[in-house]
């Protein structure tokens, strides 16, 4: 599954909306109980209507959503890099997640201690990114110096890597996260083994207090065009209206949040843009038994959607029986998209489209 790791300095309200996503009613239901894998690892429901509207046409008795793993990554402050704060716990932990949801305070409150002083989301948002690139520096320097022998050597992927890695440092040095570095097709796996931290997709996530959680604020503002310039985006979220959803049942959130002037669930805004920042899309797997949601980057061929599912089916790819999901709603299922011809014989150089409906055949 795909991970989201929560960073952001101390009292931004990280622990708040990482609880209020695990917990939420919306990540309990349909058949889905939050897990928690550690204290800080939690996985979330996906939420998603067509899902629902899929299972209802074809009576399935199990609705089963695609999951996000989110981890909340404690322990970065201000002069981390220097060994105060930073342990290896923490570099493990970031290093393992796709992508970060940077959570930056945009809530004024005298009672709730800020680190700096202040409420300057951007200044925090450049010490924290600081932070992570002096991290990906010193590892670098650290690499570099034990693959020398490997490059003397000879070793063409050692040569693959020291070319990287100097690239990465040469644009490290200048102040700028390594994600600013364009990495050629024939690079890229290397180029993602190397995990630096600065490489990673960034999601800001401004925390605002609930009065200002549908307009946002001035920082929030502020936020969202420092994210502009850097190419990445952001979500205006209430950690403590999210807190305060988890609480009610699914009716009621949905009441609560409209009187707030809001149209959807932190959550699902966050998870709407953390699978928008990692290229990602779902197809399902529809029968009587039960509906079922799979998450696959775009661009994934049949054999390896199939892959989601088990090994097996990767290995052992036939086709794949595939029904666009505007054709299996408009036409009432499987059968009534058989009978107009909507159901397509798909090989293995399928790109699976977002909705896709399927059934794969395969041998074992
Ligand atoms: P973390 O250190 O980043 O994990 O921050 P916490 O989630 O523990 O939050 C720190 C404090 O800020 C707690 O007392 C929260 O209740 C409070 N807090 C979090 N979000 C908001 C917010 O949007 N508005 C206000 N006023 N307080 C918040």
């Amino acid at each position: 599954g795909f991970k989201m790791g929560i960073v952001g300095l101390p009292n931004v309200g990280k622990s708040t909306l990482f609880n209020a996503l695990t917990r939420t009613a919306a990540a309990q239901a349909a058949n889905f109980p939050f897990c928690t894998i550690e204290p800080n690892v939690g996985e979330v429901a996906v939420p998603d209507l067509r899902l629902d509207r899929l299972a209802k046409i074809a009576q399935s008795r199990q609705v089963i959503p695609t999951r996000m793993t989110f981890v909340d990554i404690a322990g970065l402050v201000k002069g981390a890099s220097k060994g105060e704060g930073l342990g290896n716990q923490f570099l493990a932990n970031i290093r393992e997640v796709d992508a970060i949801a940077h959570v930056l305070r945009c809530f004024e409150d005298d009672d709730v201690t800020h680190v700096e002083g202040r409420v300057d989301p951007v200044a925090d948002a450049d010490t924290i990114e600081t932070e992570l690139i002096i991290a990906d520096m010193e590892s670098l320097e650290k690499r570099l110096q034990n693959i020398v022998r490997k490059v003397r050597g000879g070793d063409k992927e050692a040569i693959q890597q020291e070319r990287l890695m100097k690239q990465a440092l040469a644009v490290l040095e200048t102040g700028q996260p390594a994600r600013v570095v364009k990495v050629d097709a024939e690079d890229a796996k290397a180029w993602r083994m190397l995990q630096l931290l600065t490489s990673k997709p960034v999601l800001y996530v401004c925390n605002v207090d609930e009065s200002e959680a549908a307009s946002g604020n001035a920082h929030s503002e502020a936020v969202a065009k420092m994210a502009a310039a850097q190419g990445n985006s952001h979500v205006v979220i209430s950690a403590k209206i999210e807190e305060e959803i988890s609480q009610l049942d699914p009716d009621e959130a949905e009441m609560f949040l409209s009187e707030l002037g809001l149209e959807e669930a932190g959550l699902d805004r966050l998870i709407k843009a953390g699978y928008e920042l990692l290229g990602l899309q779902t197809y399902f797997t529809v029968g009587p038994k039960e509906a079922r949601a799979w998450t696959i980057r775009k661009g994934t061929l049949a054999p390896q959607a199939a892959g989601v599912i088990h090994g097996d089916f990767e290995k052992g790819f036939i086709r794949a029986e595939t029904i666009a999901y505007d054709d299996y709603v408009s036409l009432n299922g499987e059968q009534g998209a058989k009978d107009a011809g909507k159901m397509r014989s798909e090989g293995k150089t399928y790109l699976v489209q977002d909705g896709d409906v399927m059934h794969f055949l395969f041998n074992t």
